[in-house]
């Protein structure tokens, strides 16, 4: 068993508004109360709608920005653990070379009056980890790794497509040979055609280099292909996790079921059902009582108004918080393997 690279426990993001000057600061909870774990060369997906707070908790884990409570452990190779945490931006600066960020909007991401090589090379520079021809070399070595043309490394960003400056954004993070990586919406914003590579990519890469990856994503399908364990975020807590086979195939939470069945189907003879939502996504200063799906849950009962379902483990690794998950019969995407055993076709 791979050991552990990340412990996330009990993670809070509250952001103060005020709705008034004399009324007292009211929080978005963005990240309410969240744990999980990642081990070392493991690709966790976190998936949930925008406003879910999947973001907020790569940013957070990263310290971009400061946690409101919570402890962020991590374990590099050879190192004792640490909490990022509590953690100043003094503190966290040398460990910013192991744990590095991919961002989902390449067109944004890059700055438009650098070389390529310069925004490659950032990340050395800033963290004065190389200098001279070093650097140089390192930038055509991740460039190439990338599948980055090294002759075109004087042009500026502009001059390439989306695919390829995802891969400019993808060398960039991976040039101070992190061993932690969150992937933010990676390909969201790219085309279906280049999706598939930037992700085949991101796999090659991973196992040249045995990085550990959170990523991030809306799309199920898009996770499915990429983790190892899915974790589904609704309203700032994390619903359902389990490894990926197996939450596809026997979802334990109405919420991922609701998910699941909006992913568009690869065989055109199979007609999609989507579950229907009922609303908007609740507001995150004022959740609902209960259980924080109930407004929009087609199984709600009155427990579910009254008291909050806690993250419980129904089947080795597989965690639900739903108070009926034992109960409830909910609909994948595949046959379970023992289901199809017993079928008759
Ligand atoms: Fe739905 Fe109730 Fe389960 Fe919440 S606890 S997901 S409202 S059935």
């Amino acid at each position: 068993m791979p050991e552990t690279l990340l412990a996330v426990r009990n993670l809070k993001k509250y952001f103060p508004v005020r709705t008034g000057w004399l009324q007292p600061a009211e929080y978005v909870r963005a990240v309410d109360d969240v744990s999980f774990t990642i081990r070392r060369g493991e690709t966790l997906g976190l998936v949930g709608e925008s406003g879910s707070g999947k973001t907020t908790v790569g940013r957070t884990i990263l310290r971009a920005i400061a946690p409101t409570a919570g402890e962020i452990v991590i374990t590099l190779s050879g190192e004792d653990s640490i909490d990022l945490a509590p953690l100043t931006r003094r503190d966290i600066r040398p460990l910013r070379q192991h744990m590095q960020m991919i961002f989902q909007d390449p067109y944004a991401s890059l700055s438009p009056r650098m070389t390529v090589r310069d925004i490659i090379a950032e990340p050395l520079v800033a963290g004065k980890l190389a200098s001279g021809d070093e650097i140089d070399r390192r930038v055509r070595d991740i460039a190439e790794r990338c599948r980055l043309n090294v002759e075109h490394l004087r042009r500026f960003p502009h001059a390439f497509s989306g695919g390829q400056r995802q891969r400019i954004g993808i060398a960039r993070a991976l040039i101070s040979n992190p061993s932690f990586v969150v992937c933010d919406e990676p390909v969201s914003a790219l085309d279906v055609s280049i999706q598939a590579e930037i992700l085949n990519l991101l796999e090659d890469l991973q196992q040249e280099r045995g990085l550990t990856y959170l990523f991030i994503a809306h799309d199920l399908s898009v996770v499915e292909h990429i983790s190892d364990r899915v974790a589904v975020m609704y309203l700032g807590q994390i619903v359902e996790l389990a490894p990926t086979q197996q939450i596809f195939a026997v979802p334990h939470h109405p919420y991922t079921e609701a998910l699941l069945s909006s992913v568009p189907e690869p065989d055109p003879h199979i007609e999609m059902q989507p579950i229907p939502l009922k609303g908007e996504i609740p507001n995150p200063v004022k959740p609902p009582s209960g259980c924080y799906f109930h407004p929009r849950c087609p199984y709600v009962q009155d427990k579910c108004r009254a008291e909050p379902p806690l993250l419980r483990e129904y089947q080795p690794g597989h965690f639900a918080a739903c108070h009926f998950a034992d109960e409830l019969q909910l609909v994948g995407r595949y046959t379970p393997p023992e289901a199809a055993a017993d079928s008759p076709h």
